[in-house]
């Protein structure tokens, strides 16, 4: 062997041991797929001291160890992992749809970084297909451009950048204002702060919509006092009780006053794929940014958020780097000269849109739709049986696939009510067979479910409050 076609050092792996090592990488994946599909949700009750001590404390490995120890210490870990298994209620998490984990794989193998088409053509072309079947999938736009992202809140900021960027890019921005509703998710308030803007949180309706009345009250008052309101959020689908904001009053009331109509769908837009939830998403079309997270109501592995545009030159306004540049590289030779990097804030991306792609295109929408549509079906029916147990009270109707509810047990005063869930779901989350998080509804402490999983069948509803009642009656004595 000539010496100079030699290393001292390569990472590489011999073809017998890369088709070993993938095909015991396989094996473990199917296993944590089936050991999700089939719960519990932690294998032990979850401890700090016993998840440190599998990790283990050990200093930097100076030498290497042989792969079947590593494949082993990794099948370790992720049994100490939480699983999104159909008895997981909690926050608002998917598990993978499997189509999903097997494209990261690939995505990963090819490992495109996907900052331009000249880096990465293929990948940036399903890219720009994928955005454009997630605007036609939510009825947002047949012909959406945008990007992927790490989630709903990056998205979120981009898309306030980008209002700032087609609305008022040489304003003071101390003086822009931003709205949304007491119900937004925090990353909303987070990201004007980010940008140095002015954040209003306006008051919610009885049923956690945006008030549009407050609204339009609020934008006058700071017009009044000299400030310029600048973007209107509306959520499609409320993190805590999966409220859709009247969208189409808010997009006229943005028309009138001239503000960037963004909507946060990060969690609740998918639904709006189903002819039967379709009419709550009305004027979703009429927003000029949607985000929308792939990783939570698409079933795609984490991380996929999506930001879409209803006008193709609204991002590169905000975000290209040579101004004016923009307008040529839109033009007409635009495919071969497109950089992600004058639409986002990212130069490296990773094939986010591989796994959204191989599952539209393995399932086709209407499959993930009906997954959706039962998810909502399966979160009403749990409604209805706590709405029927005297012991249960719902602290909402069910709105998407959320159930808000706390247990009111006889002879537990109301004022100590919210300490009782409190303690109630310390239990759940301790006992680890199922898994709810929290919601405060209005001033009331309570239980949170969630359902974006497409295992989730009635069945493990039911069990899930049995679990609660068993542990409640526990509690109490
Ligand atoms: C989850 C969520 C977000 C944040 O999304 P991440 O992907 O967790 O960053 C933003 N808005 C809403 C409505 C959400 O439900």
């Amino acid at each position: 062997v000539d010496a100079d076609s030699v290393r001292r050092a390569t990472l590489d792996l011999a073809d017998d041991e890369l088709d070993e090592l993938l095909a015991s990488a396989a094996r473990l994946a199917a296993r944590e797929i089936r050991a999700t599909r089939d719960g519990p949700v932690f294998s032990a009750p979850p401890a700090l001291h016993a998840v440190a001590a599998t990790v283990g404390a050990n200093e930097l490995p100076q030498e290497g160890e042989p792969l079947e120890d590593v494949l082993a210490a990794c099948a370790t870990l992720l049994d100490a992992g939480r699983r999104t298994a159909p008895g997981f209620f909690g926050y608002v998490l998917s598990p993978p749809a499997p189509v999903g984990v097997a494209a990261d794989l690939l995505a990963s193998a090819a490992d495109q970084n996907v900052t331009a088409w000249r880096s990465a053509p293929a990948a940036t072309e399903v890219e720009h297909q994928v955005v454009r079947w997630l605007g036609q999938f939510v009825g947002f736009a047949s012909d959406a451009t945008g990007l992927l992202v790490g989630g709903g809140s990056a998205a979120n900021l981009a898309a306030l950048l980008v209002a700032v960027g087609n609305r008022a890019p040489t304003a003071h921005r101390a003086e822009l204002v931003v709205y949304a509703s007491s119900e937004a998710h925090f990353s909303v308030a987070k990201a004007a702060g980010v940008l140095g803007v002015q954040f209003r949180s306006v008051p919610a309706t009885d049923e956690y919509q945006l008030d549009v009345h407050e609204l339009a009250a609020s934008i006058r008052a700071d017009r009044a006092a000299g400030h310029t309101p600048l973007c209107v959020v509306g959520t499609a689908g409320s993190t805590a009780t999966g409220a859709v904001d009247a969208l189409e009053a808010i997009a006229t009331l943005a028309d009138i006053e001239g503000l960037w109509f963004h909507v946060d769908g990060a969690y609740g837009a998918p639904a709006a794929s189903h002819p039967a939830h379709r009419s709550l998403f009305a004027g979703l079309d009429r927003a000029a940014s949607l985000s929308i997270d792939a990783h939570k109501w698409l079933y795609a592995p984490v991380d996929c958020g999506a930001l879409l545009f209803a006008d193709p030159d609204a991002s590169a306004r905000a975000f290209a780097t040579a101004a004016g540049d923009y307008v040529r590289v839109l033009g007409h030779d635009a495919g071969e000269t497109f950089a992600f990097w004058d639409h986002g804030l990212e130069l490296s991306r990773r094939f986010r849109a591989l796994k959204v792609w191989m599952s539209f295109r393995h399932y086709g929408a209407r499959r993930i739709s009906e997954a959706i549509a039962d998810d909502i079906d399966i979160a009403r029916y749990m409604a209805a049986l706590v709405d029927e147990d005297d012991a249960f009270e719902l602290l909402a109707p069910p709105g998407l696939s959320v159930c808000c509810f706390r247990h009111v047990p006889a002879g537990v005063g109301a004022d100590m009510l919210d300490a009782h869930n409190q303690r109630l779901l310390g239990a759940i989350q301790r006992d680890g067979r199922v898994y709810f998080s929290n919601a405060t509804v209005g001033a009331d402490f309570g239980l949170r479910a969630c359902i974006t999983n497409f295992r989730t069948t009635r069945s493990d509803a039911r069990q899930a409050l049995d679990v609660v009642r068993e542990l409640a009656s526990w509690d109490e004595t």
